[in-house]
């Protein structure tokens, strides 16, 4: 499995790169042929202000931004692109403002929360949601409920890997496709083409890795 993994990198910059590796993976959700390693680019300083400065891109001359709402671990990353956003700069329309970098917590029926003192930074205010990746949906619609019940205004979603870039009524500003990786495939459990040849699952993806069988 890992020994037949290999890396997928933007060709802008290399330097951001993501590990893909192959074999028949489930979650609570889906089952998946590729297991994406993100870490990296969430969790290397270096790195993630690189990442930062690639997704800064679409918002710098035109979207105001009150606060960046980061799930999935992207924390670092939403560190580094406020700063980006509030770069000194004539085309550069947040410079002096406040920006915000939050992260909802979750309660025991697994929704998106914020305590009451954050909550001053999401209602009416401008926000870009920032995710990890978006593959089954999931999560990312359980965050755009959220952020709506708060009465965040969402002006961007910004994301590292977006399985489906055609389908959502989002627009979602992503890094890395399923158009990246050749064959990559999401199936419903009941309908996984590798569990109907009887392969045997590898590993469960969990949040923040993957448990091997
Ligand atoms: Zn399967």
């Amino acid at each position: 499995m890992e020994d037949r993994a290999f890396t997928v990198s933007l060709d802008k910059n290399p330097v951001i790169s993501m590990k893909v590796i192959p074999g028949h993976f489930t979650t609570s959700h889906f089952h998946t042929n590729y297991y994406l390693d993100l870490d990296n680019l969430k969790t290397n300083a270096s790195v993630a202000r690189d990442v930062a400065e690639e997704l800064a891109l679409p918002y710098l001359s035109s979207t105001l931004v009150d606060t960046i709402v980061c799930i999935e671990g992207t924390e670092v990353i939403g560190a580094y692109l406020a700063d980006e956003l509030l770069r000194e700069g004539t085309s550069v329309v947040n410079s002096g403002r406040d920006i915000h970098v939050v992260t909802p917590r979750s309660n025991v029926n697994r929704q998106f929360i914020f305590h009451h003192n954050i909550q001053k930074v999401i209602y009416n205010k401008n926000i870009i949601l920032l995710v990890s990746s978006i593959s089954s949906g999931i999560t990312f619609n359980s965050a755009l409920e959220c952020l709506s019940y708060y009465g965040g205004k969402l002006v961007g979603v910004s994301a590292l890997f977006n399985a489906y870039p055609d389908m959502h009524e989002q627009e979602v500003h992503s890094l890395f496709t399923s158009k990246d990786i050749p064959g990559y495939q999401l199936y419903s459990p009941g309908e996984c083409a590798m569990c109907k040849e009887g392969r045997k699952l590898d590993a469960i993806i969990v949040h923040d890795g993957y448990i091997r069988m």
